[in-house]
């Protein structure tokens, strides 16, 4: 009856969600979660109700990147838990926020209760109407990943994120080929650290071979979202824990978040 009963709230979770994006790399340290929180307030922005769901359970980093580290889910209403309410439109969610004391770095964490803990994230937390439901995944192809492709949420699609070097592409490949075997549609890539904005001299720099995103989109026949420069003020802003985005909106890389969005709200 219980089984019955978790079914039930997920399926009503997932009625009210109109776009899932999953947003995904190959690896670490290609700025997979800065994309997702710079994403969703910049969708959140554009007037568009967002959750933000952070299901990295060895390495949440979206508290840190939101300075909302501490902070637990209060308020445990008829559905469950209550996400925190970043601002008006973006609401958050974190297994930080449930497990305390860095808990979940001591449990050695199985598939099945990775899956049950990511689908109670869906089913068990007040949510309410989203427009979108932007998921950060742990890097790679792991479980995580694959428990939010069997919960089929609606209009789900994959946003993958590399940097300009040959190895963060190869991990694109897997991340798609990752994608094609659990059927999740990929919308788009994004190319991060892509250039250098000199703060003196305003001109463009290449400190790693960039394009290769782009190319790789070509190639493979998916949209490329994008390139964001590397931008220091975006590192300061992270470890401030306020979205790049709302910072610094006229920065290139904040413009390129804007047109990022563009497609996604079309
Ligand atoms: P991931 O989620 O892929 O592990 P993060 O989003 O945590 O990566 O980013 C890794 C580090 O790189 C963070 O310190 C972040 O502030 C920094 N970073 C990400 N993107 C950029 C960028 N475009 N310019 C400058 N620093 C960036």
């Amino acid at each position: 009856l219980q089984e019955l009963r978790e079914e039930l709230m997920l399926a009503d979770s997932l009625t009210r969600i109109e776009n899932t994006l999953m947003i995904l790399s190959g690896k670490g340290g290609v700025g997979k979660s800065t994309v997702a929180v710079n994403l969703a307030a910049a969708l959140a922005a554009s007037d568009r109700q967002v959750g933000l769901l952070d299901i990295d359970i060895h390495g949440p980093s979206i508290p840190t990147l939101l300075k909302l580290e501490g902070a637990s889910v209060q308020g445990q209403s008829q559905r469950g838990m209550s996400p925190i309410q970043y601002n008006n439109n973006l609401k958050v969610m974190s297994v930080e926020f449930v497990l305390k004391d860095q808990a979940h770095e001591a449990v050695i964490w199985r598939g099945p209760m990775k899956h049950r803990l990511i689908k109670q994230f869906i089913a068990e937390v007040d949510w309410g109407n989203l427009d979108f439901l932007i998921v950060d995944a742990p890097p790679g192809t792991g479980d995580e990943p694959l428990s939010i492709c069997q919960m089929a949420p609606p209009r789900s699609r994959a946003i993958i994120v590399t940097t300009p070097q040959k190895l963060a592409l190869q991990d694109v490949k897997k991340s798609i080929r990752f994608c094609r075997a659990v059927e999740m549609p990929i919308f788009g890539i994004v190319e991060n650290m892509s250039g250098f904005v000199c703060s003196n001299c305003g001109t463009e720099h290449e400190l790693f071979k960039s394009g290769g995103g782009e190319r790789l989109a070509r190639e493979t026949g998916f949209k490329f979202l994008g390139r964001i420069p590397l931008d220091p003020r975006l590192v300061t802003a992270s470890d401030e824990g306020k979205p790049f985005v709302l910072e610094y909106p006229t920065s290139a890389a904040a413009k390129a978040f804007d047109r990022m969005i563009e497609p996604i709200l079309a």
